[in-house]
């Protein structure tokens, strides 16, 4: 079995994609040119040469049921575009994903239009969940001592991550770096949601859970899609917003911190970027790489950071969110923004309606909207809705509503 390079060590001087002008790190940015053309401009300044004849994995983010352009997964030209570089390049290539919970990759694949892509190019498509896991230690992890990783990452000759350009309301952003959990497992994603805290550190497991993985698990070249990405309450329920931009570099954590900037904050603001920085797994100091082109900073335009308290996204509700995972996030926030007004009928007018996610709670008041299996231990406390994750029609109909099938994708 051939071992994807960041898999072997972690170790950032055996890049095979270098950059044609610069020895130093370097980050080649392109803008307004649209979704393919900046990915092609960006990549332009990297030499491919050394995927002649090799298998190159695509790891878009498509973990999710979304269309082109709602800025939840990354765009079909992005792909496209990947793909024919490094074809033109000599490469055999395919695109994988491990979804969240309750999506089918082939389904994520359809709906966002990468399926058309592959089918127009013959690339292969991989459910990345189809095959058994491949357990691979995480050395001197804080938070996690092993990682099942979905088997092609081991397989294939380069994996190179290619995100799309989110705000993230637990992460703070989702880019090269925090994708690479769509390499893992099936369930062993939610594995990381709930974590206990870390002894000594202020940092939230997650965030530390994140840096961890990403000792291990580098890609070899790091791909943004910054055509329309997403502002506010990334990373399924926010707003999309078109940056037009693209940003390329071997090193996914100067990718992530010039994306960053160009998003309106800095990689030190991003714990999983700042943990795994000082650890020496990548560069985050934008004076200590070479970024392309001198005038990159013209593109930046702040995106809507996410609201520090959902209750003030949605007020009048509160929610008590501790340790769950995206899934349930995504069925929670799709379910307030098409029902949440309904909810107020259901509560009894004296009481502010509470709904309880993740699996983190001691205890919850009495009359809570209990949802997912996470919560089923309080079920008798009020309303319980199963599932795992539940689906927003089915929390409908738990208070009461009669809602359409199509209402369920997370
Ligand atoms: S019930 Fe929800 S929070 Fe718990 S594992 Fe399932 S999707 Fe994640």
């Amino acid at each position: 079995m051939r071992a994807a390079r960041g898999l072997d060590s972690g170790m950032l001087s055996d890049r095979p994609f270098r950059d044609l002008n610069s020895s130093q790190p370097s980050v080649h940015v392109a803008a307004g040119q649209g979704g393919y053309a900046n990915i092609r401009a960006a990549l332009n300044g990297f030499d491919l040469s050394a995927a002649r004849g090799k298998k190159v994995l695509l790891k878009p983010n498509a973990g999710r049921m979304a269309a082109a352009g709602s800025g939840i997964v990354t765009g079909p030209e992005a792909v496209a575009a990947a793909a024919d570089a490094f074809l033109e390049a000599g490469a055999e290539v395919a695109v994988g994903e491990s979804p969240i919970l309750g999506v089918r990759t082939m389904d994520a694949f359809e709906q966002c239009g990468i399926a058309a892509v592959a089918r127009e190019r013959k690339l292969t498509l991989i459910d990345l969940d189809a095959r058994p896991f491949v357990p691979v230690p995480v050395p001197g992890g804080r938070a996690i001592g092993e990682l099942r990783v979905c088997p092609e990452i081991m397989e294939y000759d380069f994996v190179i991550s290619l995100p799309v350009m989110k705000m993230h309301m637990h992460t703070g952003v989702t880019l090269s770096v925090k994708n690479m959990k769509g390499c893992l497992w099936r369930r062993s994603k939610v594995d990381l949601h709930m974590l206990p805290p870390v002894e000594g550190s202020a940092d939230k497991s997650l965030d530390i859970a994140i840096a961890d993985m990403s000792g291990v698990l580098r890609p070899h070249l790091a791909v943004i899609d910054g055509y329309i990405g997403m502002e506010g309450l990334g990373p399924s329920a926010g707003t999309p917003r078109k940056l037009d931009a693209a940003v390329v570099s071997a090193d996914p954590f100067a990718a992530d911190a010039v994306a960053c900037r160009l998003m309106g904050l800095s990689a030190r603001e991003v714990p999983h970027l700042r943990i795994g920085a000082e650890r020496g797994y990548g560069l985050i100091d934008l004076d200590r790489m070479s970024i392309s082109p001198d005038n990159w900073m013209d593109y930046a335009s702040p995106f809507e950071r996410p609201p520090r308290d959902l209750a003030l996204e949605f007020p009048g509700i509160t929610i008590l969110d501790r340790n769950s995972c995206s899934s349930c996030q995504s069925t929670l926030l799709l379910f307030l923004r098409r029902y949440g007004e309904k909810i107020f009928d259901y509560f009894p007018k004296e009481l502010q309606p509470v709904i309880a996610i993740g699996k983190g709670h001691d205890e919850v008041p009495r009359g809570t909207l209990c949802l997912g299996n996470c919560t089923a231990r309080h079920r008798s406390q009020g309303i319980f809705v199963p599932g795992c994750p539940p689906v927003a029609s089915a929390i409908f109909k738990a208070i009461g509503g009669d809602a359409d099938r199509e209402d369920d994708e997370v």
